[in-house]
């Protein structure tokens, strides 16, 4: 299927490794130039030549903090005018509520619901006077299934949910563009492992086991790829996808036990 995406520019926030490049990837498929933005300047420039090599697309690593407004100002000098925006950073370290003083909180709600509010507030008009724009919001099944130790992203990632869901309903969705969050359960990427390597330190247990029990805990029988998150995504931003709008997107190999 052609998702009608040849030629159009994204944006896509944590992008040099886990499920933000597996956006990227897929988009830069189906011929998106991409801008990609990470910390680290080494393996974003890694992934950058890489996605060139494999799809022929125009790519721009950003290296900034894209929780920053010096990072977001970087990114927006080099292109104003993106048809699709990838919103994604690091989530919050996991823990207990009780050790979270307001600079922890502050921190979650800057990185988790106030950048995407950021990013789409700097794009959005611009897709609407166009009369075409895809955001895409990497949050959590957190959202849905509130996980313990993240309460830090319960919490932030719930904040977006309720903007997004007010905003996509707006003025704009008559205007082409469309907003819909993307809800990861789990994925195998470095976040997770290091999740999981935190949960088996507190259960005095080996980091195998972890991975093995949630294993077992997903109908699916196994953790999801970066890549077909990816596919996801693309096909979330394809003109396909033009009547989808103000959604959840659970993508979680059957693990959320509800029948809506
Ligand atoms: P990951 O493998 O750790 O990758 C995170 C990416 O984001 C990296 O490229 C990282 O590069 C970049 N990044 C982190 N903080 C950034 C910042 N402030 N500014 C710009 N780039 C930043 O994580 P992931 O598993 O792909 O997770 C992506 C998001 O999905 C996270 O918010 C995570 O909490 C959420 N999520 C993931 C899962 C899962 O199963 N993997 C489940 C639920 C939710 P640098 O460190 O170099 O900046």
């Amino acid at each position: 299927m052609d998702f009608g995406l040849s030629g159009k520019w994204a944006l896509v926030g944590g992008a040099s490794k886990g499920l933000g490049l597996g956006c990227a990837t897929a988009l830069a498929g189906e011929g998106v130039n991409v801008v990609i933005v990470a910390r680290g300047g080494e393996l974003l420039e890694k992934a950058a030549a890489e996605l060139r090599a494999s799809s022929g697309v125009q790519v721009q690593p950003i290296a900034v903090d894209i929780t920053t407004p010096e990072g977001r100002a970087a990114v927006f000098a080099f292109r104003k005018d993106f048809d699709i925006v990838v919103t994604n950073a690091g989530g919050p370290p996991p823990g207990d509520f009780r050790d979270w003083d307001r600079d922890a909180w502050i921190k979650a709600v800057d990185a988790n619901m106030i950048t995407p509010i950021e990013l789409i507030k700097a794009t959005i008009d611009g897709m609407a006077a166009r009369g075409f724009g895809r955001i895409v919001n990497i949050t959590s099944s957190s959202v849905k299934s509130p996980i313990e130790a993240l309460g830090l992203s319960n919490g932030a990632r719930s904040g977006l949910t309720g903007f997004v869901a007010g905003v996509a309903r707006s003025a704009v969705a008559a205007k082409g563009v469309t907003i819909n969050n993307l809800l990861p359960g789990s994925f195998d990427t470095d976040r997770i492992r290091s999740n999981m390597a935190n949960a088996a330190q507190k259960a005095g247990t080996d980091v195998e086991s972890i991975v093995e029990k949630r294993r077992q805990s997903i109908p699916a029988r196994r953790m999801g790829t970066a890549q077909e998150f990816g596919e996801i995504c693309a096909f979330l931003c394809s003109q396909q996808a033009a009547y989808l709008n103000g959604q959840n997107i659970l993508a979680d190999g059957g693990a959320y036990p509800g029948t809506y």
